[in-house]
């Protein structure tokens, strides 16, 4: 068997949409799967959408997601160039389409734009599709001949019968056919000299030794045109894979407007590449057992694109959201934490460990940016409602509260030790003494210390960052709101 090539053939023309990067994981994927290779090719054909830097977002996008690519426009492996303005150079394009044009499969197109406009265009999906009427492919041969002597713009098209039809196979959605007659004379060349995409793409997966096709499924309806260049070649085709559609949690195509459609929003938005790269594995397909969490490795191992679903893959970012949060817990401490800071130095001006901090949220956020909810009390304590200190379970009220705090300044006035150890155990031994619940001592000191229902540490822990003086000065200041409040024993 063939040695698998796949290849991720983007169009530089912006952001990396998630769907983008999907092709090229599953590409790579299903490359490194089989001990293949992964090219990269740059489909800049299209002058028009051409976006300057967009070739570099392509490159820092592949790398900083670990799909190293064996060849690509900075790697030769044989088969260069590997980027279609200058592979054009060459005059590759025109010399196969001139071999089709000899061949009866394609024909030069004159007709000059107002006659295209003339030309009858339907509606399909929202699109205008205008079919063109082969008027062309009746010039005799001499007035085709004197007009390219003369210098006249022209295209060349692909001659597709009006009758018959066509078939292609996807190896998601089986053998589909066509009627020829809906399939348009596509433009292979354009008046510029440049090829079209569709045609560069069967031209390059051929001369490339291309195995695998993975794109899009909006490229679905192309395939059979792809299909009949292959076949006019006499060329074997790729296996075709179309991916199902990306929605959003609404069902729509995942577009710009959710605020996460690329992957550089994502990264943006503070989340770990490897998460994403590891979610998008998942937008379409699944592994045998319900398995979600895989490292690039894994992925490479388990990965069978006969498991890839027609179905459409709802992007959700709530997943995404949880999955992050599992890559931050299983990360290493002082890789977290070097990560972490600069969220921490964000959120706290005082002048407080970091480090411990950033251990108590580890296990807590889910993205970064969730920091600086978890951490505001540690500036300033947020205004509470004193009906705070009431907690059914631990038995707590206002007045039991403002007891414990009563009892509990002098004795923690008088302590020097403010590690979490110590001053969880001098509140264990005042629990003792008290005869009393965990709960009914904690609840109120870390209400004091935090003003907040919900904190990533506990009391101890908390006044271990805070310090002595801080600690010391929220327990009065709660007495002082009790007292204001007018609580009293
Ligand atoms: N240049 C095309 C795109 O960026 C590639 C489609 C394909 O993979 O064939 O959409």
């Amino acid at each position: 068997m063939d040695k698998v090539r796949t290849r991720y053939a983007p169009s530089p023309t912006g952001k990396m949409h998630v769907g983008n990067l999907r092709s090229a994981l599953y590409e790579f994927l299903i490359a490194k799967h089989a001990g293949g290779d992964f090219m990269l090719r740059i489909e800049d054909t299209d002058q028009e959408r051409f976006v300057e830097g967009a070739t570099d977002i392509i490159y820092r996008t592949l790398d900083s997601a670990g799909l190293k690519h064996d060849e690509g426009p900075d790697k030769d492996g044989g088969y260069g160039p590997y980027v279609q303005s200058e592979r054009m150079k060459s005059g590759i394009y025109m010399e196969y389409a001139k071999k089709l044009v000899e061949r009866g499969e394609a024909y030069y197109c004159f007709c000059e734009k107002e006659r295209l406009d003339s030309l009858k265009t339907e509606i399909v999906e929202g699109k205008e599709i205008m079919m063109y009427d082969k008027h062309c492919l009746l010039l005799p041969k001499e007035e085709v001949e004197a007009n390219l002597a003369s210098g006249k713009p022209f295209v060349i098209r692909q001659n597709i019968p009006n009758e018959g039809t066509t078939t292609f196979h996807d190896e998601l959605y089986g053998d589909i056919s066509v009627e020829n007659a809906e399939l348009d004379d596509m433009v292979l060349i354009k008046s510029d000299g440049y090829p079209t995409y569709n045609f560069a793409n069967v031209v390059d997966d051929h001369t490339m030794n291309i195995t695998h096709v993975v794109r899009g499924n909006e490229y679905l309806s192309s395939a059979p045109k792809y299909q009949r260049l292959y076949d006019a070649f006499g060329w074997e085709s790729p296996v075709y894979i179309h991916l199902p559609l990306i929605t959003d949690e609404n069902h729509k195509k995942l577009s710009k407007r959710s605020g996460h459609a690329s992957f550089e929003d994502l990264i943006g938005q503070g989340f770990l590449t490897e998460a994403v790269v590891n979610y998008i594995a998942l937008l379409g397909w699944s592994p045998e057992d319900n398995r979600e969490i895989f490292t690039l490795d894994e992925l490479i191992r388990e990965f069978d694109y006969h498991r890839i679903s027609k179905s459409p893959a709802v992007f959700d970012i709530v997943k995404l959201k949880w999955m992050n949060g599992e890559y931050l817990k299983a990360m290493d401490f002082d890789k977290f934490f070097e990560m972490a800071k600069p969220y921490l130095k964000a959120a706290l001006t005082k002048d407080y460990d970091l480090k411990k901090v950033a251990a108590m949220v580890k296990t807590r956020i889910e993205v970064f940016p969730d920091i600086a909810g978890h951490i505001d009390f540690f500036e300033a304590v947020p205004e509470y409602d004193v009906s705070m200190y009431a907690h059914k379970k631990m038995k707590t009220t206002p007045e039991s509260s403002l007891e414990v705090l009563r009892e509990l300044l002098p004795i923690l006035e008088g302590q020097t030790d403010y590690s979490n150890d110590a001053l969880y155990g001098t509140l264990s031994k005042y629990v003792a003494d008290k005869g009393c619940k965990n709960g009914y001592v904690m609840w109120p000191v870390r209400t004091a210390v935090s003003g907040k229902q919900m904190t990533p540490g506990g009391a101890t822990e908390i006044m271990e960052v805070l310090g002595k003086e801080e600690s010391l000065k929220r327990l009065r200041a709660a007495i002082v709101k009790l007292e204001g409040q007018g609580i009293s024993l």
